[in-house]
């Protein structure tokens, strides 16, 4: 596979805070539907990366290929554009609006007939509506307002939001935090069917999860990637079970 294949190619990315490498000289390919999930102790540079990658935070030397394209000196909202979405650790959903409003108004305004200021609720964006809501599992509380939902609810909300884009990498920033075993589940479930149309990265620290949904496991330290494979390899590396596992 040469590197024009992957969905995403990192290669010697580095971005410096005063100083601190809070990435060093990192690499790291995404193929096209995987499902990579990142681990790593705190401070290792994770949600540092997915900045980087979404062009939240512009990086101080590398590359960041996205099915081929530079993306570093891009701004973010054109890496929106081109197929990127990025979850936060807190949702931002309107809470005052229902979870249909949403949804509809997460659609690309650009790609509706009717432009983003005369925004009409075309046929178009209604079927999108629905099958993005029968995705995330809300199909029944379309007419429900968001701030009445679950705390679990919202964040497949705020997934579906995302996925109203039809991004090709989707990335997503401890997405369980906080959830009930039964959501964690039902998030298992769903990330694994989303990642059949596009790629997917995940960070995330319980382990039972990542085992569950993770096609390759990147494990970072400092900045730096100290294991990547299989989960069964990462969990066996001894420099991995020293800084992270172990503890
Ligand atoms: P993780 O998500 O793996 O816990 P982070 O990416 O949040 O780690 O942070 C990595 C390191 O970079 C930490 O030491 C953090 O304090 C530092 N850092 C992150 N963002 C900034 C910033 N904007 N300015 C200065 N230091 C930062
Ligand atoms: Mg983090």
């Amino acid at each position: 596979m040469s590197n024009t294949d992957f969905t995403l190619a990192v290669e010697d990315l580095t971005v410096s805070f005063d100083g601190f490498k809070a990435i060093d000289q990192l690499t790291l390919y995404v193929d096209k539907n995987e499902l990579r999930v990142i681990i790593g102790p705190n401070g290792a540079g994770k949600t540092t990366l997915l900045d980087l990658i979404c062009g939240k935070t512009k990086a101080s030397g590398g590359s960041i290929k996205f099915k081929n394209e530079e993306l570093t000196q891009l701004d973010e909202h054109i890496r929106v554009r081109r197929g990127i979405g990025r979850k936060f650790q807190t949702p931002s959903i309107y809470e005052n609006l229902s979870v249909f409003k949403n949804l509809e108004v997460s659609y690309p305004a650009g790609r509706s007939v009717f432009g983003a200021l005369a925004f009409k609720c075309s046929d178009e964006v209604k079927a999108r509506v629905q099958v993005v809501a029968e995705e995330i599992g809300l199909a029944d509380a379309l007419d429900m307002e968001a701030g009445l939902l679950s705390h679990g609810q919202k964040q497949w909300l705020e997934i579906g939001m995302l996925l109203m884009q039809e991004p090709e990498l989707l990335m997503l920033d401890e997405p369980i935090a906080g959830m009930s075993a039964r959501e964690r589940e039902l998030t298992a479930d769903l990330l694994k069917r989303i990642c059949k149309n596009r790629s997917v990265i995940v960070i995330e620290h319980d382990m039972e999860f990542v085992k569950q949904i993770a096609h390759k496991v990147t494990v970072m330290h400092q900045g730096k990637i100290l294991a990547e494979g299989s989960m069964e390899t990462v969990q066996a590396d001894p420099r991995v079970i020293d800084v992270y596992l172990g503890h």
